[in-house]
């Protein structure tokens, strides 16, 4: 697999103790350590040259043995005020998705940033554009958070006053997070710390396919964020048709190790099931799921109606379809909630900008 062309170690993804240690072998100090990792994380400024109150000769000095930003947006699509997706190209020509969805609930605007772990993905999901394009590598937890500085720029760019930042955050762009187990954990180091980002774990979601292990092991690393599985179907037959990799794992396999993430982090597992008109949304599916999670500790399960995939084969549900399987599932005692502007917004599209853009030629 290709590796990214840029030798210089990175700063972003750095520790406290990584800073003090890049500062020193740029000949600055350890109160300069602290003013980088301020720069980087607190105000998400990734231009050595930016950061006014480091001497330029630190600055120099930093910029010819670390890099920061190894990225570049090469493109943005709006789809309303809503949502901005941006196609980022990777220092080795790559490209993968990164999205804001702005949300405005009075008081309390939300800005969600939905993150890329891999180029393209190796699970192969029937109902995704990044799945048909196969794995070309997993992210470096640098070029992971690198996504925060291109949301950050974005925020800043089109604030009239002080810019806004992220609220949340949701590892459901292109790729499987659990497959990068080990840079994602430390991206999320990075994302979680008081010397980071700064995101309680609650307002982080992963969100999987379901690889057992790994869910298990995401669980032993000892934090509380919330898990997400792609559910999507209600027997090993019919989810192995949407999701090849559930040949392997299988259905009952992954709600176990779903109960245990609850058990060791008690924190509520959501399980996403997008309708696919005339597949998974009838009647019987919406019993049959119902039944699945009986016995599961404190669960959600989020609806999402499927957004056409052009190539794909899969439809879009009806309206009727959509309203009957909530209705039965919310009378079987089933806490469910439907995305629709999920679906419409991020769900399934991810990867098709990406598409259009790897036939582009480099900038
Ligand atoms: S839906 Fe997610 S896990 Fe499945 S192929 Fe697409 S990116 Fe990969």
């Amino acid at each position: 697999m290709a590796q990214p062309a840029d030798i210089r170690p990175s700063l972003i993804g750095m520790d406290p103790a990584g800073l003090a240690a890049a500062v020193q072998a740029a000949g600055g100090k350890p109160f300069q350590a602290r003013q980088l990792g301020q720069w980087l994380y607190g105000k998400r400024v990734a231009d050595l040259a930016a950061m006014s109150n480091l001497p330029r000769g630190l600055r120099e000095a930093l910029a010819a043995r670390f890099c920061t930003l190894t990225s570049t947006v090469i493109a943005r699509e709006d789809s309303g005020e809503a949502t901005t997706k941006l196609a980022l190209r990777l220092a080795d020509g790559l490209v993968i998705e990164a999205v804001l969805m702005r949300e405005d609930e009075g008081d309390a605007p939300r800005y969600t940033a939905c993150i890329s772990t891999q180029a393209g993905c190796a699970m192969g999901c029937r109902f995704c554009a990044s799945g048909r394009l196969g794995l070309k590598r997993h992210l470096e937890a640098g070029e992971i958070l690198e996504q925060f500085f291109h949301m950050a720029a974005l925020l800043r760019d089109e604030a009239k006053g002080e810019a806004p930042w992220l609220t949340n955050v949701v590892v459901m762009g292109m790729g499987e997070p659990l497959h990068n187990l080990a840079n994602l954990l430390k991206a999320l180091e990075v994302v979680n710390a008081e010397w980071g980002f700064h995101f309680g774990a609650r307002r982080i979601t992963v969100s999987t396919v379901g690889l057992p292990e790994r869910i298990r092991e995401l669980a032993q690393a000892g934090y509380q964020f919330n898990l997400a599985i792609s559910l999507h179907a209600t027997t090993d037959e019919q989810r192995t048709e949407l999701i090849p990799t559930n040949k392997a794992t299988g259905l009952s396999a992954i709600l176990a190790a779903a109960a245990d993430y609850f058990r060791a982090t008690r924190r509520e597992v959501t399980f996403e099931y997008t309708l696919v008109g005339g597949q998974n949304d009838t009647p019987k599916d919406a019993e049959r799921l119902a039944a699945l999670l009986l016995e599961f500790p404190r669960c959600n399960v989020n609806l999402i109606p499927m957004n056409p995939v052009e190539g794909s084969g899969l439809k879009e549900p009806t309206a009727e379809a959509v309203e009957l399987f909530t209705r039965l599932l919310r009378e079987a005692g089933v806490n469910v909630h439907v995305r629709r502007k999920r679906g419409r917004r991020v769900q399934a599209a991810c990867g098709q900008l990406r598409l259009k853009l790897e036939a582009a030629p480099a900038q």
